[in-house]
């Protein structure tokens, strides 16, 4: 695991540099920055594309932000207005974005932008 950046910017990880994308236990991401809890694993939606897909965020933990067109990120062109992008409401580290896949609104995160609790069974 490398430090991880609190400073923000907006940066998108390349896809798979972290393994959280494939963790499939029960339990609770926190923020990378300030170990908030922002996501569960309930929330998880299994997709192939390398970063770290949910259906929702925990109530008020993030915070979102108007990035770049969709189409600087290569997505596609046609798709309305800019990217929104997710950050941490305590610390303001940057997580993420919400892209539409296939449809739904989904909170795609860097997984090296959170931190990975199991939980016991
Ligand atoms: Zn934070």
């Amino acid at each position: 695991m490398s430090p991880t950046s609190s400073s923000g910017g907006g940066q998108t990880e390349l896809p798979a540099s972290s393994d959280l994308w494939t963790e499939t236990r029960p339990g609770t991401y926190g923020c990378g920055g300030c170990n908030l809890h922002v996501y569960s694993s309930e929330w998880r939606v299994p997709l192939d594309k390398g970063w770290v897909f949910f259906a929702h965020s925990e109530p008020n933990t993030v915070l979102t932000g108007i990035d770049s067109p969709q189409e600087a990120y290569g997505m596609d062109p046609n798709a309305p207005g800019n990217m929104i992008e997710v950050h941490c409401r305590r610390c303001g580290s940057h997580l993420g974005h919400i892209l539409l896949v296939e449809g739904e609104p989904l909170h795609c995160i860097n997984g090296r932008s959170l931190t990975f609790e199991p939980r016991d069974t």
